[in-house]
């Protein structure tokens, strides 16, 4: 029995390392840089991510599938900034191949020193909440495609140049969305602190998060939550927005003891394919919508 399993695993794994593979392999962790990364290749490129939509990208784990398909790659593409942290280990030992988007970024904002961190300098990774850093990334993401496929670099240099056109009409629209909220309620309270380069490029402020800092991993105390709670109340503060892919219960309860409400938002991951967040444009707009229905009305 035990000689049955091992030889039909063999052939599982021979038949899945064995199929032929049509060109370029690139792997991409989050799903947000695999949209990107499929607007710009062409042909002769494949693109695989290797986070579900229902991952979170701070508490991803591989699995056997994911490592077959690392080993496989031309080129990884990841966000860096200790996003991807459970995968940190396994990347190293993948070297030139890793592209991280985002660690050579201008403008990078330093995290909170607090004790999730243990003494650790952290830089904040939610670097996609700003259009303009993107563009950085659209940038960075041409140049390697260009270099694995020579021949396509003048159309792939041509879609990058486009889907720069477009994340710059983004990045105005948000700026006209936001408009409707008025100054003095523009106060966020989130999950946890993944709107920094938001805040810092649309003029919004963090005044509370449900876990302490830059990550999903940490653990409020007694007191975080008490304070939290006293913020909500004394700021009237109307909603806490959660990401899709983040446990919502700590964020309901205090909801219920304030009054307020929990609001669903895509953070670290788009929606499934077809739904209201399937692209990194279409994510966005989904994010300032929610964020001005959350917060534009009159308390
Ligand atoms: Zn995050």
């Amino acid at each position: 029995m035990r000689v049955f399993w091992m030889s039909a695993s063999l052939c599982l794994l021979l038949l899945f390392v064995g199929c032929p593979l049509v060109g370029e392999q690139v792997v991409c962790t989050t799903t947000l840089i695999g949209d990107i990364v499929s607007q710009i290749a062409g042909d002769g490129i494949e693109v695989h991510v290797l986070f579900s939509p229902d991952a979170d990208p701070h508490a991803f784990e591989p699995r056997p599938q994911d490592l077959v398909m690392l080993h496989r790659a031309d080129r990884i593409f990841i966000n860096g900034l200790d996003l991807e942290a459970g995968l940190a280990d396994i990347l190293e030992t993948f070297g030139d191949i890793v592209i991280s988007l985002s660690d050579d970024l201008p403008n990078l904002l330093a995290g909170e020193a607090e004790g999730a961190n243990h003494g650790h300098a952290t830089i904040d990774p939610h670097v996609w909440f700003d259009p303009s850093l993107v563009s950085l990334w659209v940038d960075v993401i041409a140049e390697t495609l260009s270099e694995l496929t020579p021949s396509q670099a003048p159309d792939i240099r041509a879609r990058a140049t486009d889907y720069q056109l477009e994340l710059s009409a983004l990045d105005e629209w948000i700026i006209i969305a936001l408009d409707q909220i008025p100054p003095e309620q523009r106060r966020l309270v989130t999950d946890h602190h993944v709107f920094g380069y938001f805040e810092a490029r649309y003029g919004l402020e963090q005044v509370g998060t449900v876990f302490p800092g830059l990550s999903t991993l940490s653990e409020p105390s007694a007191r975080d939550i008490a304070s939290l709670i006293s913020t909500i109340t004394s700021l009237s503060i109307p909603a806490i927005f959660v990401g899709t892919t983040v446990n919502a219960s700590l964020a309901e309860q205090i909801a219920a003891d304030t009054g307020t409400r929990v609001i669903r938002l895509y953070t670290g991951a788009l929606s499934e394919p077809n739904g209201p967040a399937d692209t990194y444009l279409s994510f966005m707009r989904y994010t300032v919508t929610a964020l001005v229905e959350g917060l534009a009305r009159t308390p």
